[in-house]
């Protein structure tokens, strides 16, 4: 018998728990808890992949050379203005590597995106949770009077995981006007492609009118790779060059940068999924309503049911039927899948009460 090691660890990691995997479950689950894609990746992905399979003795290019030229064609932007890693996570978490440290303090919307306060645990920084207003939506003006001198970034996440409610422009430039220049502020935009393209914010513009914004995107959702961990994020090049510095060397990975151009290049058929996705959550949302479940209204691939006592109902429900769903303490939030697969799910709700 070995004695049980004892290594001495950063105080910041006291108040991080120990990441415990959820039980899985024998036989066929219908899995809704992860806005993923609920589509098979596409041949021009799979293809791509096998194909470069052959090389993989060889390191990656280590900063995406051809991806970020891609992309920035794409969005209109310059290569040197992308900083890309293992899933928009990683670069999230390079990006308040870069900025914050113990003692400084990181804003964020809560309820918010679940890795937020374990990024920012990391960087040794304490995360400040602002309530989000009763509609879900970012108390901008909160927000930013929680903004002080030890402040080093500000997260926005639109639309809004879990609530799936956007944020719109008119509290976006109010806070931007209130947010010290020298303070970065995070617009994670992981579920842009499924938000109204008339109404929602744009990344790429915003980046160009404010200096101190960085927007981070991601192909796991929309895109449908979320198995090959690969997102980025977009400022002003002299943001970019800091986030890269706390990069781990190769974080984006033969096969992540290989998918992620071929994904791109098949804008149309993403485009098509997208627009089933959208036209499902309607149908979802519609469905719920009518039945009395009180929705908030939801821009992602995503819905939030509100509230403890809906929570339960909805999550016993949905073991009944096979159907994993994300619960949270105040909540409980359901991803679009395919139409067979939200017909499952409307079906495992019939039978419950809304409250
Ligand atoms: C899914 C998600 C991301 C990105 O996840 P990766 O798989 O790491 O790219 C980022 N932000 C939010 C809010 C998300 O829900």
């Amino acid at each position: 018998m070995t004695e049980t090691a004892r290594i001495r660890t950063r105080k910041a990691l006291e108040a991080i728990a120990t990441y415990k995997p959820g039980k899985g479950r024998p036989g066929k689950v219908t899995k809704l808890s992860s806005n993923e894609n609920p589509f098979a990746p596409l041949d021009a992905v799979t293809e791509a992949v096998a194909e470069a399979a052959t090389a993989l003795n060889r390191y990656p290019d280590m900063v995406s050379t051809m991806l970020r030229e891609t992309l920035a064609q794409t969005l209109g932007l310059s290569a040197e203005q992308f900083v890309l890693g293992n899933g928009s996570c990683s670069v999230i978490q390079s990006l308040l590597l870069a900025v914050a440290e113990s003692g400084d303090e990181v804003v964020m919307p809560w309820r918010s995106f679940e890795a937020y306060p374990i990024l920012v645990g990391v960087s040794g920084a304490t995360a400040v949770p602002v309530p989000l207003r009763p509609d879900f939506s970012h108390d901008v003006e909160a927000l930013a009077d929680a903004v002080t001198d030890r402040t080093r970034a500000v997260l926005l996440c639109t639309p809004n995981n879990p609530t799936g409610t956007p944020l719109r422009r008119d509290d976006l430039t109010y806070l931007m006007e209130r947010v010290p220049g020298d303070v970065v502020v995070l617009l994670d935009e992981a579920y842009f492609d499924f938000d109204d393209p008339t109404e929602r914010l744009d990344g790429t513009e915003l980046i160009e009118t404010y200096p101190n914004l960085i927007a981070a995107r991601t192909f796991s959702k929309a895109y449908g790779l979320a198995g090959l961990r690969v997102g980025y994020a977009m400022a002003q090049v002299s943001t970019i060059e800091e986030v890269w510095k706390t990069t781990v060397p190769f974080s984006t990975n033969a096969l992540a940068q290989v998918a992620a151009l071929a994904a791109l290049g098949e804008a149309e058929a993403v485009g098509e999924q997208v627009r089933t996705i959208v036209a499902e959550r309607e149908r979802v949302c519609e469905t719920l309503r009518r039945a009395g479940w009180q929705i908030p209204d939801t821009r992602a691939n995503f819905l939030w049911i509100p509230g403890e006592a809906g929570r339960d109902a909805v999550v016993a429900a949905c073991e009944d039927a096979a159907i994993s769903v994300r619960a949270f303490p105040d909540g409980v939030r359901i991803s679009i899948g395919a139409p067979e697969e939200n017909s499952q799910l409307l079906a495992a709700l019939e039978g419950v009460t809304p409250r």
